[in-house]
């Protein structure tokens, strides 16, 4: 039997394997040098002034939330096509959760959609505190136009970049924070680089960073100017000023954070090289390319492709179950959030944002992943070929 074609993987180098051992043989495991020298990589590759890692990307959103003081009676909009922790953070604050529906072109938040949502909500009187855009497969959402809406309708913004470091957005990295407050990322094994679990929040705020940093970690300082004032314990050199969790990332973690970080322009090309072969294989097929903005460059995290009965004689289903059977693992990114059973119940249903729901019903991710071969590369196109019976 031929092997599995993954969707994603990770890329792990005899290299990246070296400077995990060496934090092994270290004096620390955890809080050592390596978090904050990992930290400052990020930013400065960024361009962002500040960041805070975390054990996850979920962690990276609920404290930037925390930050932006989302608590109860607040509302943050998200965008349906995506991962659930886009919208779970909002609910681990207390908050309530909308969702503005998708560009038909580029899958990300509809700007059109989002300025419609606004003036409604403005009469209404139920405006968003934070707006979480997501930079759906790695391409950057059209953040200079949800900036100006930000400045427009008073609120934050907490760009998900879980899919999109190594992109850039008008010739600039996404990350650098110029129009928003926060970006996150996230390190998962099938993201576009990995330190197993893992994830970073950056700002250009000090003020915010400060206090995301306090709420990774238990929301404990030993900053003598953040504590309050007891000569009596001068001499211990801690307090807990606030709630806060153990959301920290490890030095172990960050070692191959550093060492993934430094061949991320290398694994961006080669994802691009493969997005660029798919383009031109799949350029004749009944189905439709992921479209890419001019203003974007992704890091395709992700290559999705729409396909239709009516456009190639076989349904989302059908093609999913060929392709499995021919032993290339394509995967739907995402149902709608809302769509989720936990979600329903709040009262959403089928049908709120229509564009997301096509996308859902006809959406499939070829594998994309810095390691796939030419070979395998002509292996998913002959079997989507034979699926659809070309
Ligand atoms: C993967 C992902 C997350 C969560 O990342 P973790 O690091 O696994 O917590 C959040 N948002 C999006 C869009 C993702 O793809």
């Amino acid at each position: 039997m031929t092997a599995m074609i993954p969707y994603g993987r990770q890329d792990i180098s005899e290299s990246d394997i070296d400077q995990v051992v060496q934090v092994l043989r270290s004096d620390y495991l955890t809080q050592g040098p390596i978090v904050p020298r990992f930290e400052e990589e990020v930013a400065r590759y960024c361009g962002a002034k500040h960041a805070v890692a975390t054990n996850s990307a979920t962690a990276a959103l609920h404290v930037a939330c925390l930050a932006l003081r989302v608590g109860p009676g607040d509302s943050v909009w998200t965008s349906p096509t995506t991962f659930v922790a886009s919208a779970n953070c909002a609910l681990y604050c207390g908050a309530q959760v909308d969702f503005v529906d998708i560009d038909p072109y580029t899958y990300n938040m509809s700007v059109p959609c989002l300025t419609k949502k606004l003036v409604r909500a403005r009469i209404d009187g139920t405006l968003p505190k934070v707006v979480i855009p997501v930079h759906l497969c790695g391409q950057s959402c059209d953040m200079e136009a949800i900036h100006s809406l930000a400045q427009e309708y008073g609120f934050r913004i907490v760009e998900d970049a879980s899919h999109a470091i190594g992109g850039k957005y008008r010739g600039q990295p996404v990350g650098n924070c110029r129009f928003s407050d926060v970006t996150v990322f996230s390190f998962h094994p099938v993201k576009v680089i990995t330190t197993g679990e893992g994830g970073m929040a950056l700002t250009n705020d000090p003020l915010l960073a400060r206090s995301m940093q306090q709420y990774r970690s238990h929301g404990v300082t030993n900053d003598s100017s953040e504590m309050k004032p007891r000569p009596e314990d001068e001499i211990w050199n801690y307090q807990q000023i606030r709630i806060g969790y153990n959301y920290r990332m490890t030095d172990i973690l960050a070692a191959l954070g550093v060492s993934q970080l430094s061949r991320l322009n290398e694994f961006v090309c080669v994802r691009h090289a493969i997005a660029d072969y798919y383009d031109r294989a799949l350029a004749d097929f009944p189905l439709t390319i992921p479209g890419q903005h001019p203003d974007a460059y992704s890091s395709y995290h992700l290559y999705p492709i729409r396909v239709t009965a009516k456009r190639c004689g076989k349904t989302q289903q059908q093609i999913y179950r060929g392709l499995h059977a021919a032993g290339v693992l394509v995967n739907l990114h995402y149902i709608p959030v809302y769509r989720q059973p936990f979600y329903e119940q709040m009262g959403f249903g089928a049908g709120y944002c229509p564009e997301a729901e096509r996308y859902y019903k006809e959406t499939l991710s070829l594998p994309m992943f810095p390691s796939l071969s030419c070979q395998q590369q002509q292996r998913v196109v002959s079997a989507l070929a034979e699926v659809l019976s070309l």
